[in-house]
């Protein structure tokens, strides 16, 4: 059972009904107040304790500190699934114009905020680097920034790599698996896939691994083996794999119509490779491979306010914290969201770089952006830990008015959630110390002298 505040604890189906017929015995009372279930009427401290960690369960936003920018949609590749529906090299009228760039600039200087961070997005970003290099200058001012630069790493010359040198600048690419899977899916030219291949053991070799991250994204119908998957990103020195199904967006949406659901093949596919790499953790402990969707929801349920994850989190405000600015100037609440538009599904767009977007778009799409008071949710012992995504719900569906346990995003986090659960309470060592590692624990439960309730 679960609590607002995201304490639980494992009740047996006959304490379960006591407790929901408000029928406790004096020994379940006892037991829910020592272990913080319920707070005691006559302490203000309990209370205000409990109202504490009720409010560590939601998420805030207040001021604008991210930005995702598409400098340009040119792309020098053609993957089957692109979500972004990328214009081709040549093409004109994709490149942010003068007059966008400087409004970006504008919206930069006027940002509140001590922190900023900037992820540039494409189309392949390196193509304009003169954009990235003006906005990278601009945040100047900032105390802290970080810089990711979403790439194909298919270019990589001397101008690049120079971006890529400096300390706050971060890459982010692709990796689809072993070289043969990346081909398939992506570059369909071998030479393109050893250029990319050389070009990420570059950067790894010259700035350490902590430079580059890579994320696959799997074709469910036919997903590779999961030790094939993780040799791929072992053997280049990553431990963290997100392991994510084609998204049903862009060009994929078109040449992947099935990706709008995933069945229980994927889902029986997803565990089995969770399993392996607990398995690999115990046989190896001096490496610890994680799924990084899988440890980010672990964190989401032990260690409240840890993650800034904007796809998981509830509330989840739309165009507060962080806007995606289009090579147009358009400005959307969420990358899918530029995605869904790009692919004349729907214009989701709030506003524009020029004239802002604190408009009534944005203020529709903010009203639904909870879990807080939908009725499923709140019968679900995961709402503390899970969120909303009215995007995500409009791509697959075309409206938000579903019942909740009938979309992708609450089956998804339902097996979440319940694998996770099955794994926490695990006596098995090899789960244990995984999960411990997952939580950046110094040892596993039973090492730490903790019970689990
Ligand atoms: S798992 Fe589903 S029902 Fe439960 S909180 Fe998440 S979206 Fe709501």
């Amino acid at each position: 059972m679960v609590a607002d505040t995201g304490r639980f604890f494992r009740a047996g189906p006959a304490a379960r009904d006591r407790i929901a017929r408000e029928a406790c015995t004096p020994e379940d009372i006892l037991f829910l107040k020592e272990e913080g279930h319920v707070p005691h009427p006559c302490s203000r401290l309990e209370r205000r304790s409990r109202q504490f960690a009720e409010a560590e369960r939601l998420s805030w936003a207040n001021r604008l500190d991210y930005l995702i920018l598409v400098p340009t949609l040119r792309c020098n590749l053609s993957c089957s699934y692109c979500q972004v529906s990328r214009a081709s090299l040549t093409s004109t009228g994709h490149d942010w114009s003068e007059a966008t760039l400087a409004a970006v600039l504008d919206r930069i200087d006027g940002l509140e905020t001590k922190s900023i961070k900037v992820e540039f997005q494409g189309g392949e970003p390196t193509l304009r680097l003169d954009l990235i290099n003006a906005v990278i200058e601009r945040c100047r001012r900032f105390e802290r920034s970080e810089f990711v630069v979403c790439t194909n790493l298919q270019r990589l010359d001397e101008d690049v790599l120079a971006l890529f040198s400096r300390d706050d600048v971060y890459v982010s690419t692709s990796l689809d698996g072993a070289a043969a899977t990346h081909l398939r899916n992506r570059t369909a030219s071998s030479t393109a896939t050893e250029q990319f291949l050389g070009n990420l053991r570059l950067l790894i070799d010259r700035f350490g691994i902590g430079k580059v991250s890579a994320l696959p994204t799997v074709d469910p119908r036919s997903p590779p083996e999961p030790d094939e998957l993780i040799d791929a990103y072992a053997g280049l020195g990553f431990n963290s794999i997100f392991l994510r199904p084609i998204n049903f967006q862009g060009f994929a949406r078109k040449r992947h119509p099935d990706s709008r659901e995933q069945n229980g093949e994927w889902r029986r596919y997803y565990e089995r490779f969770v399993r392996r790499l607990i398995e690999r953790n115990w046989v190896d402990r001096s490496v610890v491979f994680e799924e990084t969707y899988l440890s980010v929801c672990l964190r989401r349920v032990f260690q409240p306010g840890s993650e800034r994850h904007v796809d998981l989190r509830s509330p989840n405000p739309v165009g507060v914290d962080y806007v995606v600015i289009d090579h147009d100037g358009t400005v959307y609440p969420t990358d899918e969201a530029r995605m869904l538009a790009r692919s004349g599904i729907i214009d989701l767009s709030i506003g524009t770089v020029e004239t802002g977007w604190d408009t009534p778009a944005r203020q529709t799409l903010d009203r639904h952006s909870t879990n807080a008071m939908d009725p499923a949710c709140r019968q679900c012992a995961y709402q503390p830990y899970c969120g909303r995504d009215v995007i995500d719900d409009i791509a697959r569906y075309g409206t938000i008015d579903l019942p909740r346990t009938e979309t992708e995003f609450c089956r998804k986090h339902m097996h979440l959630f319940d694998l996770i659960f099955e794994l926490v309470y695990s006596d098995d060592p090899a789960v244990r110390h995984s999960v411990s590692r997952w939580l950046r624990l110094p040892g596993t439960p039973t090492e730490l002298g903790v019970t689990l309730p």
